[in-house]
């Protein structure tokens, strides 16, 4: 019998995931069918059951249910404890599992796709919500020389950096300490800005000796933070369609315990950054 897996939001409409999963699926001759569930924003918990109940065999979770999904999880892997929230469940019977691949897809992206060892280097982080959470991890125990982490409301930065900083040297600041701020080697923007054209209040100044400006947000083409990172002289631009694809082949082996190849797929899903 053909497997169910399905990725569940709202809304749900934009969501590549069926196509991603569609495509590992074929290259990798996996028996198995993956859907889109708008789930309404009060019955998340009771549309992952009714799946599991009908037969599904595991989910992907995209906003606004990230939270919510770890909170309904039996069983919890260290990347989601450590995220606080799930981007892909497995279900065994009563047990659901939950996963957080968000951040490793991110790494992954950064060093297998762009070639940019993140051993030793100094990176500048935006933005310090739920995506920003689950990469500080995968970033520290591939030997970061420093996170700076800005963010407009300051504290959570600070809290960030209290918790991560066990693991490696997370520097939490605001917008304003970044005016002198040089010396970095990748730039990364983990706020949500670009999803209304908007740039964080950040000084052009911080790309001067950036091998990369890196954007989470995908499938924008240029956006006012990658094009002000171009104009800076940064000779590398990327937006998040890879970490899309790598955090969907991290759930996929997680499923099936097949590694699908990323590369055909991020060519396909690739907006040109024009
Ligand atoms: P959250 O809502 O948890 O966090 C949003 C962050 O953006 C906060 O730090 C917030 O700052 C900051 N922010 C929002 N607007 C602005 C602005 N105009 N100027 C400066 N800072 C701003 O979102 P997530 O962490 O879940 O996601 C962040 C982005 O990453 C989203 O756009 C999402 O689309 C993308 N993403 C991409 C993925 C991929 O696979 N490529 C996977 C997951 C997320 P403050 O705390 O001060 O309000």
């Amino acid at each position: 019998m053909t497997d169910q897996y399905a990725v569940i939001g709202n809304p749900i409409v934009q969501s590549k995931s069926p196509l991603i999963h569609g495509a590992f699926a074929k290259a990798t001759k996996q028996d198995l069918e993956y859907t889109r569930i708008e789930s309404p924003l009060d019955g998340f918990d009771a549309a992952v059951l009714a799946f599991r109940d009908a037969g599904g065999r595991g989910m992907n979770v995209t906003a606004p249910f990230k939270l919510q999904a770890f909170a309904l999880a039996t069983d919890h892997h260290e990347a989601a404890r450590i995220a606080g929230a799930a981007n892909a469940l497995k279900f065994d019977g009563e047990r659901i599992a939950a996963q957080n691949f968000d951040g490793v897809g991110l790494a992954n992206d950064i060093e297998r796709n762009l070639g940019l060892a993140l051993q030793g280097k100094r990176v500048l982080v935006l933005g310090a919500g739920g995506a920003v959470r689950g990469a500080l991890s995968p970033f520290l125990v591939r030997g970061t020389a420093e996170v700076v982490l800005a963010n407009r409301n300051v504290a959570t930065a600070q809290t960030l950096a209290r918790q991560f900083g066990a693991q490696g040297k997370v520097t939490p600041c605001g917008y304003a300490d970044l005016a002198h701020e040089r010396g970095f080697d990748i730039v990364l923007n983990g706020t949500s800005a670009s999803l209304k054209s908007e740039l964080p209040p950040v000084p052009a100044g911080v790309f001067a000796d950036a091998a990369l400006a890196y954007e989470l947000v995908y499938g924008k083409g240029l956006t006012p933070f990658l094009r002000l990172a171009r104009n800076a002289g940064v000779p590398r631009q990327a937006d998040g369609v890879g970490m899309l694809v790598e955090q969907a082949a991290e759930a996929f082996e997680w499923w099936r315990g097949v590694r699908p190849d990323t590369r055909a797929v991020i060519d396909q899903l690739t907006v040109p950054l024009v």
